[in-house]
């Protein structure tokens, strides 16, 4: 039995180490809608939304990539029998 380990590029995020935030989706940025008072009519001009800044990238817009923890390789253990 013989033991390779391959380096190879992460497929997941193709050897950056980041992915798109899947919060935001890559913006940065989060929309939070407030709900409106139930009582409160529609044509009020309040508004009920705000942006934020998204709490998983921090405005970055990408996150580590988890499957290779922002290495940007994987490695893969190859078992050969002999
Ligand atoms: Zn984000
Ligand atoms: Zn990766």
């Amino acid at each position: 039995m013989i033991k390779i380990m391959k380096e190879s590029k992460c497929r997941y995020c193709k050897g950056s180490g980041e992915q798109t935030c899947h919060i935001c989706g890559g913006s940065g940025y989060r929309m939070i809608y407030k709900n409106p008072l139930p009582n409160v009519f529609a044509f009020v001009t309040y508004d009920f939304s705000e942006i934020s800044s998204c709490y998983k990238c921090h405005t970055v817009g990408t996150v580590i990539c988890r499957h290779c923890k922002g290495t940007g390789k994987s490695n893969s253990l190859i078992l050969r029998q002999k």
